[in-house]
């Protein structure tokens, strides 16, 4: 082969490894309730990265450390701030639009919690809270997630909702309608780090895949594992329900990096802009 012509090969060879990660073409979605993911380089030890004092996930990809930052849905638009071994990295962020959904209840408390149910769902805030803040430090066995059960999607990550006409937290995850006793399955390994009755998410089980991506499922009829279970990818962790605030059997799944819930169907490629 002529020189030249092996040189440009290889050039191209490498040129393409660097702008056609498998992960940035797959995760990279900056916007409010999305993922970025940012080059870090290709040291020997894995850069220290962390994102709104947060510490984030980090893979390498070939011989290269990518940051995946999760951002939370009430991230403003425009420059955001990675911190990369003390160093800031910016990185801009896009909109996104997110529709609104009216459901009625016919249960007024899961709309207005009277004083005691406030001070339950406090409580039961505080320790899911702490399940998003844990960190592991084992690499997740795949960025890419299985859906964790076959069915329809019946409602978006990010939906602004209304209950009998008030606004009240935005959709933190993703639907599927499917029916009761569905087994529902981990998407990728995982611990199971808590699991809980709550009174807005029902039975609910979260699976940690590893530094701070974090799988939850909620409104199960039945749990089928416990704290401190290590899963491999595909094991059963309940069943489909309606406990909790849920108008029907489905299943319900939060997806959490560096404690911000992000767009589940990113992880299956059923991500639409
Ligand atoms: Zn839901």
């Amino acid at each position: 082969m002529p020189r030249l012509l092996a040189f440009t090969l290889l050039l191209c060879v490498s040129l393409g490894a660097q702008a056609d990660s498998y992960i940035t073409r797959l995760l990279n979605k900056p916007v409010p309730g999305g993922v970025a993911v940012i080059d870090l380089g290709n040291a020997t030890q894995p850069p220290k990265a962390l994102y709104d004092g947060k510490p984030v996930l980090v893979v390498r990809e070939q011989q290269t450390w990518r940051a995946i930052v999760g951002l939370p849905l009430t991230v403003k638009p425009g420059q955001q701030t990675l911190s990369v071994g003390g160093q800031a990295r910016s990185f801009t962020v896009g909109s996104k639009q997110y529709p609104e959904q009216r459901i009625t209840l016919k249960n007024t408390r899961q709309v207005n919690p009277n004083p005691a149910d406030i001070k339950r769902i406090d409580a039961e805030l505080a320790e899911q809270l702490r399940a998003y803040r844990s960190f592991s430090p084992g690499t997740p066995s795949n960025l890419l997630l299985d859906k964790p059960v076959n069915g329809p999607l019946s409602s978006k990550f990010g939906v602004r909702r209304f209950f009998n006409g008030e606004e009240r937290n935005p959709h933190s995850g993703l639907d599927f309608a499917v029916p009761a006793g569905t087994p529902i399955k981990t998407p990728a390994n995982g611990k199971v780090i808590l699991v809980g009755n709550y009174f807005f998410n029902g039975n609910t089980v979260f699976v940690d895949h590893g530094q701070g991506f974090i799988s939850m499922f909620c409104h199960m009829s039945k749990i089928d594992v416990k704290v401190g279970d290590n899963l491999t990818r595909g094991n059963v962790v309940g069943r489909v329900g309606a406990t909790g605030r849920a108008t029907g059997p489905h299943m319900h799944w939060n997806v959490s990096l560096n404690d911000a819930r992000v767009d589940p169907a990113i992880f299956i490629g059923a991500f639409q802009p």
